[in-house]
């Protein structure tokens, strides 16, 4: 038996083999689940990292904290691809493979871990896809390190 912490905030969770949202603890999941509903200034006002994706890759939002983690401009990069022009690491099987997938599906969201691949270096994050209308938010936190 193991500790569980929520990838989300750290907030201890359990112990494995308890049931869990996703390894997110339920107040941030509810959380999560309001982005799909808020404005664009409501997003830019998040403390984590926020992008709004058209099914076609094209970022339609891009908020503060995603420009902080990611040491880009928003306006910079509003209106072009995300997969091919802003964030290439993603065009992989496990984040774009991913995100075609929860396109086709009705899932409420869909969790997982990724690395980025920055120009400072690698950055481990977990990551929220949830739908918003036609289009897909992509919520992005860095990752909490476990308490060894
Ligand atoms: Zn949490």
């Amino acid at each position: 038996m193991g500790d569980v912490l929520c990838a989300w905030c750290g907030a201890l969770i359990g112990q494995s083999g308890v049931d869990h949202s996703h390894g997110i603890c339920r107040s941030c999941y509810r959380e999560l689940l309001r982005i799909p509903d808020l404005s664009e200034e409501a997003l830019d006002g998040l403390p984590f990292g926020v992008i709004v994706l058209a099914r076609d890759g094209t970022i339609l939002a891009y908020n503060p904290a995603e420009g902080a983690l990611a040491g880009r401009e928003p306006s910079a990069v509003i209106g072009r691809h995300f997969f091919t022009e802003i964030a290439p690491c993603t065009s992989v099987q496990e984040f774009q493979g991913v995100f075609r997938e929860f396109c086709e599906r009705d899932d409420a969201s869909r969790t997982f871990q990724f690395t980025f691949h920055f120009p400072g270096g690698p950055v481990q994050v977990q990551i929220v896809f949830l739908h918003r209308g036609a289009d897909v938010a992509v919520a992005i936190r860095k990752r909490v390190d476990p308490v060894a």
